[in-house]
């Protein structure tokens, strides 16, 4: 397992919805766990390792107790409320931005039991639930950008050339 960096296509695929629940997804999970700690991250969706699957993993803490897998996940209430802070994203390596999410969301989706779950969250954790329920969607945080906010962006790292205009 590896992560794969924009533009890869796969980071703009919308992922295949989870209806079934065995070993090998838990392994999935494992594996998905291992790589994103291993890179100093707290959150990781499959299509950033080249798996069309809704799973995406979170820890913000890095204690094993906190880990969350969430299969097959969307935001059933988000607050009015907003906040603009900086981000950045493994599959965008070198590239910070301020973007702007809800301060709080309700996530509903299903543990690797297949057991539907719901999920309160506010400033970070939120902030990291609405980040990784994009890349399951095929959005970066950097499609979050004005055009010129993302092109500042991008022109930080010099290995990435914003060369494709055509990608939202
Ligand atoms: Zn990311």
């Amino acid at each position: 397992m590896k992560i794969l960096t924009y533009p890869h296509p796969s980071l703009q695929r919308k992922s295949g919805s989870i209806k079934i629940f065995n070993k090998e997804l838990a392994n999935i999970a494992k594996k998905m766990f291992h790589l994103m700690y291993k890179l100093n991250g707290v959150g990781l969706a499959a299509n950033q390792v080249g798996l069309p699957y809704s799973i995406a993993v979170i820890n913000p803490t890095r204690k094993e107790s906190e880990e969350i897998v969430l299969v097959n996940p969307r935001l059933i209430k988000a607050s009015r409320e907003t906040i603009h802070e900086d981000e950045g994203c493994l599959s965008v390596p070198g590239v910070s931005a301020q973007v702007k999410r809800h301060l709080g969301v309700t996530c509903e989706y299903y543990n690797l039991k297949g057991e539907k779950a719901v999920l309160d969250a506010r400033e970070l954790l939120a902030k990291i639930l609405q980040h990784e329920i994009d890349h399951l969607n095929g959005i970066l945080f950097i499609d979050r950008l004005s055009a010129e906010e993302r092109q500042e962006a991008l022109r930080k790292n010099p290995l990435l050339n914003d060369k494709d205009e055509n990608i939202k």
